[in-house]
Parts: C-alpha cells; structure tokens; sequence
C-alpha cells in the first residue's frame, strides 16, 4: 500500500493543481464520450488504451467484462447501464475484452474454480460463448481461449441490448455497439465488424460497428 498511498500525496500535490481548471470544469457535469465495459483486470487500462481524460470514459468493470441479461439480475451492472443511457445521454457503447483474460481461463476451466462458487456462478453469463468453443476442442489452447474472448465479447453485446435503455437507443437509432478485444502482448486493439462478422484492426478509415442498428421507423 506504500506505493498508492504516496501516489495520492503526488495527486494531491502535484497532478491536480496544475489541471485544476481542467477538473473545475467537471465539476457541474459530467459528459462521457463511451460507456466503456472492461475486465477488472489491473492490465487493462482503458483510459490508456484509448489515450482519454478524465471524464471520457463512463465505466462498468468485473471479472470477465460481463453483462447479465435483462431481468436476470437486477444489479449494478443493469443500473449502471440505463443511468449511463438515460441520465448521461451516452450514445457509444463499448464491451471490451482482453487477451491472457483470467476469467475466461477459468470459464474454459471451470474444475479450476470448483471452490469459489460466487465466481463459478457469474460466469454462467459467458456459457453461450463457452458453448461455441467446445467446438473448437482440436484447437491449442491457447487458440481456445481466443476464441473465447471473442466470443464472450459478443455474448456480453447480445446480453446487452436485452436492456431496454439500450433496445429503445438502438431501435431509434441513436447507438452504437462495439466489441473489442485489447491484445496485453502487443497494445494493440481489434474492433468486431458486424458487417464482416470478424474482429478486425483498428483503422482511421473505417469505424466498424459491432451491431446493425434499426433506424426509426417511418409510419
Ligand atoms: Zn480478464
């Protein structure tokens, strides 16, 4: 703790006064670019891998980058959701992954976590994605447990718009879903395209979206 504990005199002394301008302004209001949804893995850092600020990025974290369906679980994953949409007005959501993903170890694994039940319990919210890679069982390990990560990544954005906040954005167009997988071996990030059905390299050219989204009906 010595470390953290000096690291906040070095906030505190240093880091906020000289943006104090910068954070006054945040004060009133707070307007995220993304609800972000990550691992709590301490090696994902989103604010890193997206070079953001302060007040960018709205966050939703837990082991695995889970998502419970709609009225399963009315918790603080489900909350967190419609406040960052209906409070916050937030028009971007993004669920992201990563790779060397502990949670998703133990998913593949699950006689690994045999003892700890809470942890057993919460990751049946990635069966579907586990489902699919038991045909990949000829696959190298290491080859499952990407697939996984990609997978759950998209089982967590299907378990995502069964919220209704987030139906009713899309439905009027008003949102957009990405999935994305952070590789922790070389700092790079690949984004779902819906339309290739693949995860693919970021680019300035083209923002690959995760999910088709409706456009409001004309009647
Ligand atoms: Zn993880």
């Amino acid at each position: 703790m010595d470390e953290l504990t000096k690291g906040v005199l070095r906030f505190e002394k240093d880091i906020y006064p000289k943006r104090k301008d910068f954070f006054d302004r945040l004060i009133a209001r707070q307007y995220p670019r993304a609800l972000f949804i990550t691992c709590s893995d301490s090696r994902v850092v989103p604010n890193d891998i997206t070079d953001s600020d302060v007040g960018d990025l709205f966050m939703i974290r837990n082991a695995g980058n889970i998502v419970p369906p709609y009225g399963e679980v009315m918790g603080g994953v489900s909350a967190t959701i419609e406040y960052a949409v209906m409070a916050l007005g937030v028009k971007n959501i993004i669920v992201c992954g990563h790779t060397h993903c502990g949670a998703m170890s133990a998913a593949l694994h699950p006689e690994t976590i045999a003892h700890m039940p809470i942890v057993r319990s919460w990751l049946n919210h990635c069966e579907s994605a586990r489902r699919i890679v038991a045909g990949y069982v000829d696959l190298p390990e290491a080859a499952q447990l990407k697939v996984l990560v990609e997978e759950n990544v998209l089982a967590q954005l299907d378990h995502l718009r069964t919220h209704p906040s987030v139906a009713a954005a899309l439905a009027s167009g008003e949102m957009d879903l990405f999935g994305w997988v952070f590789d922790i071996e070389n700092g790079h990030v690949f984004t779902y395209d819906g339309s290739q059905g693949a995860f693919v390299p970021m680019s300035e050219d083209y923002l690959p979206n995760a999910t088709p989204k409706r456009r409001r009906r004309v009647l």
